[in-house]
């Protein structure tokens, strides 16, 4: 944390020290001067006089968001959080975008680094301060005689390292493993089996193989957060509220899946799916995204969402962060799965589960099966199959974290 800390340190006193007092736009033959301003010690741009002199807009939206709107890239920012959004990108910033006297500030990093990657075309030149559409060839900017044929020399930036403001590897720290047991109290999640009087009840499984995983983990040597260990009601916000403020490394959510309709077709449909965390591409997995969100109607008063965009935003950005993890995750999970379950296999998913979207760290979510298919419903019952499906997601996950580690710990 430390190191961190000095490395940005750094990185924002070298950027201060090479930002000149205004920068040239320059577009073909067309240039404006945007003047660089130093606020808190750092250099920063007004965003709608840097849009202004790029042919783009500043488009200042509700909730103190706002998007830079250029002629082939549109990001997305709020004021004074360090990320930019480029459609599903979320890119990490050394400081916040500010607002100040009613206008917004971009930090110089947006000049020398952001736009010349993800702004669509344009190069920094560090040495002439010159922001500039690519394809262009730079003419020395020493005054000359008009006619010259002044040398054209390229001066295209070096690609920038890419930005990490992601904490540094906790390799050596003690893992804790976050185990989300599906639904609770009056949520009982999925009944089943279809055609049967109700004798299988979603959050009574869960809970029981959450308790199996938890007691693999534990002898493991791992620490272990559970969301519920009784029959309770925990709001979905809450659940990820949790495993942040416990410093959850990563987040297991389990639940038993039922059909879309309660039809002779439905009760034959059975297997296993993981879920990370992200927009749901299909009809299926916009079915069981939209299923296991309906607990949000058993929270009332605090705890129900307060549907605020900002800090949806916010969330999701942080999110995002994980998301390749936690698909690599789902990868290893469902893979796993192929050897102790009946199956089918029905593959790794995505959708934007409430549960899964309030835990900052990679997360995913577990169908163990149908328990609307009668021979499912009374496979996911018995203890022993429980037991065998809990070591097997137990031990996908310890194999996740020691690659996780290995993989970081190589890296860098
Ligand atoms: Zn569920």
């Amino acid at each position: 944390m430390i190191a961190l800390f000095l490395a940005v340190q750094i990185a924002g006193a070298s950027a201060s020290a090479r930002a000149p007092t205004f920068i040239v736009v320059r577009d073909g033959q067309a240039t404006t001067s945007v003047p660089v301003t130093i606020s808190d010690g750092q250099p920063c741009v007004r965003a709608d006089l840097l849009m202004k002199a790029m042919k783009g807009m500043l488009i200042t939206g509700t909730n103190l968001h706002y998007t830079l709107a250029l002629p082939r890239a549109r990001l997305d920012l709020i004021d004074g959080i360090p990320f930019a959004k480029l459609d599903s990108l979320t890119v990490p910033l050394t400081r916040a975008p500010q607002v100040r006297g009613g206008q917004l500030y971009l930090p110089f990093q947006f000049v020398s680094e952001v736009i010349p990657r993800y702004g669509g075309g344009y190069f920094y030149d560090v040495v002439q301060g010159e922001l500039r559409t690519s394809g262009f060839v730079a003419v020395s900017r020493a005054p000359a005689p008009t006619g010259s044929a002044a040398a054209p020399t390229v001066t295209a930036a070096p690609a920038p390292a890419p930005v990490r403001t992601r904490p540094a590897p906790r390799v050596s720290a003690p893992k804790v493993i976050v185990i989300d047991a599906g639904h609770g109290g009056p949520d009982r999640g999925m009944t089943g089996p279809i055609g049967t009087p109700q004798w299988f009840t979603e959050k009574d499984v869960t809970l029981s193989v959450a308790k199996k995983i938890t007691t693999v983990l534990r002898a493991r040597g791992f620490d272990v957060l559970m969301t519920r260990t009784t029959d309770t009601l925990i709001a979905l916000s809450d659940r990820g509220r949790m495993a942040n403020s416990n410093h959850g490394d990563v987040f297991i959510s389990i639940h038993c899946n039922a059909p879309g309709s309660n039809t002779a077709a439905g009760a034959r449909e059975r297997g296993f799916e993981t879920y990370f965390l992200a927009e749901a591409k299909t009809e299926d997995e916009r079915r069981v995204q939209d299923m296991e969100n309906e607990s949000v109607k058993f929270e009332t008063g605090a705890n129900a969402p307060k549907g605020d965009p900002l800090n949806f935003i916010i969330t999701d950005m942080a999110q995002n962060e994980h998301l390749r993890e936690s698909s690599d995750l789902a990868q290893t999970i469902q893979q796993g799965l192929i050897d102790v379950h009946p199956g089918p296999n029905r593959g790794v998913q995505q959708a934007n589960f409430s549960v899964l979207r309030g835990s900052y760290m990679p997360a995913v979510l577990i169908e163990i099966g149908f328990g609307s298919n009668q021979s499912e419903a009374t496979y996911l019952s018995d203890q022993a199959n429980q037991r065998a499906l809990a070591r097997n997601i137990a031990e996908s996950v310890i194999a996740y974290l020691q690659h996780y580690d290995s993989r970081i710990g190589g890296a860098r």
